[in-house]
């Protein structure tokens, strides 16, 4: 386990900042609400996704594909452009990890010291243990909702274990936590995380990185060097203090060119301001282009790989827009019932659908089911009817309802043979008569020929 060396500037500082603000959001969303229902919900055993402002189902997959999608195309951006700072600045991965040294650093203070005692560190592992737990309760909860969870709790206590499954997942995750976070750190960054094994195609000459400035450091000094002392002109600025390997988190040395272990945590700029401030000069170390530091040129943000993500980005962002200006709050689907096979019976020809009708606004509304033919009428000797239990059926906010649906149609005289004829159900609002929705399926007629007479 690596346990770099405290370092605390600017860049440090401001990191704190934003990692405060990015635990604040991760671990106060579980507990919103909106409209009486959760802020964030992926209620995977509902089959319901609440985000704020709507209630997503898994037949609108394709809105997950779209941010998913977006998503990658905006880290393809961000990467070309800012580099890595995706994961110094705000991965959960480092977030956390930077939070579970802050922790150990406050209840023992000679944390990743030879000299830490060894009571010491078990009172480090138990908050770590503590911690994981905390954690992991708020990561279940984007799953099951931390109100719903602690309200179990408090009523059900350890009987909750036979009662419910999210609090087996709860102890799992805390260990994994526990073992990620505690002891497996950032070798997550360097040997398991996919993003930092692809990012280097997306990283270009131009690409904001932290680097090490050679042409000012190199030769790197072999020993003290004071100002104005004649052998500063055989060596540049680097006095060799390594406190840039000291304070980084990947054990790395950034002098060594840029490397796919480097998380972008801006520690070892920090380091190198200091060592440089003694000596009234600029750090060696920081954020830049290697454009920059190896031709002294200013980088480029248009570029052509950036001009084609942006607009990747802009196109996949417009149709997820176009699609929710335009999204139905009304579903429909429609399955013929396997167990019960079409049949005619006193020229009655009959067929049994499985439908599922849902309404995904936030007031409750009575949906009006239709059917009609959209061929063969010559083979009915009349109109078909749709029968169900209750029509207009009544559906409640963001409810989904099951229904059985036999659809009957007077066959004409003299057809016989089986006809699979084209139907269309149609779903409409009672309380806005503008708004419904449609879906074709078969309806079969399958006539018997007559018996002929002895
Ligand atoms: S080289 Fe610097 S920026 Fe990269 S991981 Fe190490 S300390 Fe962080
Ligand atoms: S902190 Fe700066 S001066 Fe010290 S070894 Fe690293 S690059 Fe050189």
């Amino acid at each position: 386990m690596i346990v770099a060396r405290k370092i605390l500037g600017d860049l440090g500082r401001l990191r704190g900042r934003v990692r405060v603000a990015l635990l604040v959001i991760y671990l106060v969303i579980p507990w919103l609400t909106w409209n009486g229902r959760p802020f964030v919900l992926l209620d995977i055993a509902h089959r319901k996704f609440y985000f704020p402002g709507a209630v997503f189902w898994p037949q609108e997959f394709y809105y997950l594909l779209l941010v998913v999608m977006s998503l990658g195309l905006s880290l393809f951006l961000f990467t070309s452009l800012f580099g890595r700072m995706w994961c110094g600045w705000a991965c959960p991965q480092t977030v956390y990890t930077e939070l579970f040294d802050t922790v150990a650093r406050i209840v023992s203070p000679r944390f990743g010291k030879a000299s830490q005692k060894n009571w010491e560190k078990i009172v480090v592992v138990t908050a770590w243990v503590l911690l994981s737990a905390f954690l992991t309760f708020h990561f279940i909860s984007y799953f099951v909702g931390a109100r719903t969870m602690l309200s179990e709790l408090a009523s059900a206590g350890p009987q909750l274990l036979s009662e419910s499954v999210w609090p087996y997942f709860w102890i799992a995750i805390t260990g994994l936590f526990y073992f990620d976070l505690g002891i497996f750190r950032h070798n997550f960054c360097v040997y398991l995380c996919p993003y930092a094994r692809f990012q280097s195609v997306m990283l270009d000459r131009d690409s904001l990185v932290i680097a090490y400035d050679s042409h000012r450091g190199d030769p790197k000094r072999t020993r003290k060097i004071k100002p104005g002392d004649p052998a500063e002109k055989e060596f540049g600025d680097c006095t060799g203090c390594l406190k840039c390997v000291q304070v980084c988190p990947t054990g790395i040395d950034i002098r060594n060119g840029l490397q796919v272990a480097c998380i972008n945590c801006a520690h070892c700029v920090d380091a190198c301001r200091e060592e440089m401030a003694s000596y009234e000069k600029e750090t060696l170390v920081g954020y830049s282009s290697l454009r920059f530091f190896e031709e002294r040129k200013e980088h480029r943000f248009v570029r052509p790989r950036t001009l084609i993500y942006g607009t990747a980005l802009t196109a996949v962002v417009a149709v997820f827009g176009i699609l929710l200006g335009n999204r139905l709050p009304l579903n429909l689907s429609v399955i013929r019932d396997r167990t019960v096979l079409p049949f005619v019976l006193n020229n009655q020809a009959q067929n049994v659908y499985e439908v599922d009708v849902a309404n995904m606004r936030e007031v409750s509304d009575a949906l009006e089911l239709e059917a009609e033919l959209l061929e063969g009428q010559e083979l009915v000797a009349g109109s078909i009817e749709a029968r169900l239990g209750e029509n207009p059926i009544s559906v409640q906010a963001n409810e989904l309802r099951p229904v059985r649906v036999i659809v009957q149609a007077p066959v004409a005289e003299n057809v016989v043979g089986r006809h699979n004829l084209r139907i269309r159900f149609k779903l409409r609002s009672e309380s806005d008569p503008d708004l419904y929705v449609e879906r074709e399926s078969l309806f079969t007629i399958d006539a018997p020929e007559a018996t002929p007479q002895s």
